[in-house]
């Protein structure tokens, strides 16, 4: 069926990052790469862990859970990246690493009481806005500093940094001024930096526009079909 090669995919990738920090004095090595792999079967994503790969994204909790249960390897972080439901934190805070799209202050509350169940402390990134589409979800710019103030007493989630995801542009150019922006809101917001809140890490960039979103500022791209092909469906 396909015959993507997944460890040459990634290498290709590897030299992109390196080409776009290049362009602007940044250090590769402080680029945090997830592999989005979500609607792909495990056999790719070990695939991609034996050319030492690492950090997996996925954007459905059902299919998260079922590949945590599946593939043990305690190497792996696994980051969820998709819509969050109050319900069914449950099934992924036993497991998973990080969550990219924390987007309102009652599901921080539930990470937290899920997490601190399982004896264990979730990365928290809150999804921020940035594009003119309801549909990407986060909150908006003028709602963060009232989330993260609700959130340094927890002891269960890091509530580590910030993610966003661009308006979908043919060219990727476009999508600078929002990257531009959340860059932005990463900097002012370093002020509310005490207890569980520690801005660290800045999610944005895709396969389409992370060399875009690397020179405004990305910390942690996330890259799902130049690693593991198109994908039929998100
Ligand atoms: C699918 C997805 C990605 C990866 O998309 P690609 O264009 O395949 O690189 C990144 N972030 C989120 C939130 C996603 O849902």
């Amino acid at each position: 069926m396909s015959d993507t090669n997944i460890s040459q995919n990634l290498e290709q990738l590897k030299h992109r990052i390196a080409a776009a920090c290049e362009k602007c004095g940044r250090d590769p090595d402080d680029i945090l790469l997830v592999a989005v792999s979500k609607t792909k079967p495990n056999k790719d994503i070990l695939k991609a862990v034996q050319s030492g790969q690492l950090h997996f994204g996925e954007n459905r909790m059902k299919e998260l859970e079922g590949k945590m249960e599946q593939i043990v390897n305690s190497d792996i972080s696994w980051h969820f990246i998709g819509n969050l439901q109050t319900n069914k934190i449950k099934y992924i805070a036993n497991r998973v690493n990080w969550i990219h799209s924390v987007e309102k202050t009652k599901y921080l509350k539930e990470i937290e009481k899920r997490a601190a169940s399982a004896s264990r402390t979730i990365n928290a990134l809150i999804q921020v806005n940035i594009s003119d589409e309801k549909q990407k979800g986060g909150c908006a710019p003028d709602a963060l500093a009232a989330i993260l103030e609700s959130a340094q007493d927890y002891e269960h989630v890091n509530i580590c940094g910030l993610m966003g995801m661009a308006t979908f542009a043919d060219d990727p150019e476009d999508t600078r001024p929002e990257f531009r922006l959340l860059k932005e809101l990463f900097d002012s917001h370093q002020k509310y930096n005490q207890g569980s809140v520690n801005l660290q890490y800045l999610s944005m960039g895709m396969t389409n526009d992370l060399d875009v979103a690397i020179e405004e500022g990305s910390n942690m791209v996330r890259v799902g079909s130049a690693i593991f092909g198109a994908r039929n469906y998100d």
